[in-house]
């Protein structure tokens, strides 16, 4: 069975030697040894001043909307995993879409304006599949209009930007470090922010709001990683270069085998050093994209239709319009990618593809 992902494994001895170290310190969680080790290892990998490990990527994005108090409506793309929206919702603010730009995928940061209104309190978007969202400007109109601007960046690891991680951009990124994303920890994820005070805000809501075992610095919540994950973490995290050079060895071969195909690909913006996470193509229409997936899946072949259906269509929002978003979520396909994914799958895919 071919998925569109596989989970990278690293040796099973290199896991159990961190996982021993753990043993022998008798310390499962509350910020031990090996989370300490692993966010060090990641800020120097990354080149950010700043990191914060947590059990998920989906709980800094919720208490970073908590931490800066945001209020009332926060404008936000239709093109991203359930989470970016629920976060929204689940910290009680209004998500208010802003359309896609077709080629980026990414929110289409000329519409971002007309959509700003007395209550807008923050900008939360996605540099959805790795791509970076238009910072430059997202930025200018945030400080226009005073707004705060979070991103999700689960799918950015090792993304840089202009020379720079792509973390440092915005009031605060998120990464999720899930066992299907890039680099992994199982479950896992991290906030980085340059805002020292925003920093210390988001670090005692993520520990209970702890200041030390007998004082509380304000509300908070558990969004701590435990040992267990970061053992898992730093022994992958040994194989970075290994799972960056697999991956792009695979888009290659797509690259190639669809080279004259009618398929359209991601646009990935100017000056970006991409990290090959996801190979979505959109085809010209859903019936074609559903007979394609039909012949994989019964080869055993199992893309997904990330994202779909478009978030501004979910059942518990009332009804907003995101023509674009909701046309490209009806026709995207995400390929199977990832390290040792055979030459052989790939060219049998696309020509499924390009044969229809
Ligand atoms: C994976 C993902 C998340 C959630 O991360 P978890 O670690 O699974 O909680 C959030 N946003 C996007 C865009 C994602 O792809």
């Amino acid at each position: 069975m071919i998925n569109v992902t596989q989970t990278y494994l690293p040796p099973i001895e290199e896991y159990r030697s961190f996982l021993q170290r753990a043993w022998d310190a008798k310390w499962l969680t509350n910020r031990g040894q090996l989370v300490k080790e692993l966010e060090e290892k990641l800020i120097a990998y990354l080149g950010v001043d700043n990191l914060t490990l947590t059990t998920n990527g989906t709980l800094p994005l919720q208490i970073a909307i908590k931490a800066m108090e945001l209020k009332g409506e926060i404008i936000t793309t239709p093109f991203s995993y359930v989470a970016t929206t629920s976060s929204i919702v689940w910290e009680n603010c209004k998500p208010v879409f802003v359309d896609i730009h077709p080629d980026y995928l990414t929110i289409d940061e000329t519409l971002i304006e007309a959509a700003i209104t007395n209550d807008t309190s923050a900008i939360l978007a996605t540099h959805v599949f790795g791509n970076p969202c238009n910072v430059e400007v997202i930025e200018q109109i945030a400080r226009k209009h005073n707004l705060k601007v979070i991103y999700d960046a689960a799918h950015c690891f090792g993304v840089n930007y202009k020379g720079k991680s792509i973390f440092d951009y915005g009031d605060v990124s998120t990464c999720s470090f899930h066992a299907t994303k890039i680099f992994h920890t199982g479950e896992g994820g991290c906030w980085i922010t340059n805002n020292k005070e925003l920093h210390h805000k988001i670090y005692y809501h993520h520990n209970f709001g702890h200041k030390n075992q007998e004082e509380f610095l304000g509300l908070g919540t558990n969004a701590k990683m435990s040992e267990l994950q970061a053992a898992m973490g730093l022994a992958v995290f040994g194989h970075l270069d290994e799972i960056f050079k697999g991956r792009k060895e695979v888009v290659g071969f797509y690259d190639e085998y669809l080279k004259d195909s009618p398929v359209r690909k991601l646009k990935i913006r100017e000056n970006t050093e991409w990290n090959y996470h996801y190979y979505p193509v959109i085809f010209e229409t859903e019936e074609e994209l559903l007979k394609v997936k039909e012949i994989l899946n019964s080869q055993q072949i199992f893309p997904r239709r990330y994202f779909y259906p478009s978030l501004n269509t979910l059942p518990y929002l009332k009804e907003q319009k995101c023509e674009i978003s909701e046309s490209i979520s009806k026709r995207i396909l995400c390929l199977p990618l990832y390290v040792g994914l055979d030459k052989r799958i790939v060219e049998n895919i696309s020509k499924t593809i390009s044969n229809g």
